[in-house]
């Protein structure tokens, strides 16, 4: 079946009352057979679970844009909201409240009332895949919903990439060449566009059974993006030169 993602809208009502916009995949989006095929055996073994294309989760006024790769199955895909409920989400959520860029508490759910500051939390790809590993194909058919909702946010200035798999989406959503924009954990690349990507290393990535990404990294991560805003003037997200 073939459709056309930039003209995707939803079908219906997500499963939890998670904003979706226009240019947000169907609930039952086709694009990615195998990962329909798996969110279809999910519902069957969980119908209490979200199990459909995560929405992305913040404020639509914000300057960061924190990408994420895909959700974890017991993670987003469970619960709805974007790093809600996986290994790395406290990390993340901890950090932004610490740093003063959301308010509340985060509970683990995606109704802890949770509201971000300037933040919007997005996964490159939208579908739980299986093993926590999306194919470079399932990036590159999901990639119109990241690019969407990227541009949609009148005042970004910093996108976030988690690992180096979110990295090449970001890359290629903002219109860069990635063999001009390694990744790097701090490395910074700036677009024609205006916008910088700074890049992190995944809240849930292990060296010798330790987390590579610790609560001190990632402050400085987001310290970082906080000097990047300062020195980019507020500006729609522009086309590619
Ligand atoms: S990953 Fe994206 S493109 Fe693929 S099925 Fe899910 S929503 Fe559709």
């Amino acid at each position: 079946m073939s459709i056309d993602p930039a003209s995707a809208v939803m079908a219906a009502a997500p499963l939890s009352s998670i904003a979706a916009g226009p240019g947000e995949p169907p609930e039952d989006c086709p694009l990615c057979p195998r990962l329909a095929a798996y969110r279809a055996e999910l519902r069957t073994l969980h119908p209490d679970w979200y199990n459909a294309p995560v929405p992305p989760f913040g404020d639509p006024e914000a300057w960061l844009a924190i990408v994420g790769l895909s959700p974890a199955m017991k993670g987003g895909n469970r619960t709805g909201r974007v790093f809600t409920g996986e290994k790395g989400g406290a990390l993340v959520y901890e950090t932004l409240l610490a740093m003063a860029l959301a308010e509340g508490d985060y509970g683990a759910r995606a109704d802890d009332g949770l509201v971000l500051d300037g933040v919007t939390m997005i996964d490159a790809v939208r579908c739980v895949p299986p093993n926590n590993q999306p194919t470079r194909v399932e990036a590159r058919t999901c990639r119109p919903f990241l690019e969407a909702p990227l541009a949609a946010l009148p005042e970004l200035r910093v996108v976030i990439a988690l690992g180096e798999d979110a990295h090449r989406s970001a890359v290629k959503a903002l219109g860069g060449k990635l063999p001009k924009a390694r990744f790097g954990h701090l490395a910074e690349h700036r677009f024609p566009n205006g916008v910088r990507l700074l890049d992190s290393r995944h809240p849930t990535e292990l060296q010798d059974g330790a987390p590579v990404l610790t609560a001190e990294m990632f402050e400085a991560v987001i310290a970082r993006a906080l000097v990047l805003r300062a020195e980019e003037p507020t500006g729609a997200l522009r086309s590619p030169e």
